[in-house]
């Protein structure tokens, strides 16, 4: 008897609730909790008032070699520009969920042809590579040209601006989640706007970047660097800077 009691006044308050929602309360429906933090926007694709600045034009202090010795890609002008054959460089800090503002250059003299053209590309936690390439009426495997997932997801569309002129990449990367035993519970996932087009919405990555083979995850740390490919191809960069999500 007692339960029944319990349970008409359970369903007398959500029925009075659901009228008062209906019957035009507003605050009803206001939530108070919690206030986001205040950001201040960059002007243009300058950095947010919270963003990690990992590369504003004057040094390479925020990068290093895959082996930890100082980066030796060029900087001049504001502008870096990856140095042929002496390797990739990621950032000194690690990230987990971030966006990313990149911008990019591919040489304005054509050299090469598919994957031989202005190839680079920037690896989340050293992992996964979004491809960056001088897609611009330049044939290769699409899922391996500009703006895809490498080897894995093709983009919606080649957005891809001549040889020559800057682009940028805004990026949404969540990082994949493990379990104790190892096992992936949740992929990485990865949102890509290319030159403010949309080429990659939200998609699952596979697993760590092939170039051979196929993709799979293997437990990691649930914060590792970003990486730029040194491709042997000029590729220059600038205005680089990282939120963590
Ligand atoms: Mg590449």
């Amino acid at each position: 008897m007692k339960q029944i009691s319990l349970l008409s006044t359970a369903f007398f308050l959500l029925i009075t609730y659901t009228m008062e929602a209906q019957d035009g309360i507003p605050q009803v429906t206001e939530v108070h909790e919690p206030v986001p933090p205040v950001v201040t926007p960059g002007v243009g694709t300058a950095p947010p008032s919270d963003a990690i600045v990992l590369f504003d034009g004057t040094d390479l202090s925020n990068w290093e070699k895959r082996d930890g010795n100082p980066a030796e890609w060029e900087v001049k002008d504001g502008v870096m520009t990856v140095m042929p054959r002496t390797g990739d460089i990621r950032t000194k800090q690690g990230f987990g969920d971030v966006q990313l503002h990149l911008e990019w250059r591919t040489p304005e003299v054509i050299k090469g042809e598919g994957q031989g053209r202005g190839n680079s590309g920037v690896f989340f936690m050293e992992k996964y590579e979004v491809q960056i390439l001088d897609s611009y009426d330049n044939h290769t495997y699409p899922n391996g040209m500009a703006a895809s997932i490498y080897k894995q997801t093709i983009p919606l569309v080649n957005a891809c601006r001549e040889p020559g002129e800057w682009q940028t990449y805004d990026i949404i990367f969540m990082a994949p989640r493990f379990n104790e035993q190892g096992r992936v519970t949740h992929p990485a996932r990865v949102t890509v706007i290319h030159n403010g087009v949309l080429v990659q919405n939200n998609v699952e990555i596979w697993g760590t970047t092939q170039f051979i083979g196929l993709p799979q995850y293997t437990i990691h740390e649930e914060r590792l660097p970003l990486r730029l490919q040194d491709h042997g191809d000029l590729v220059s960069f600038r205005n680089i800077w990282i939120r963590e999500l």
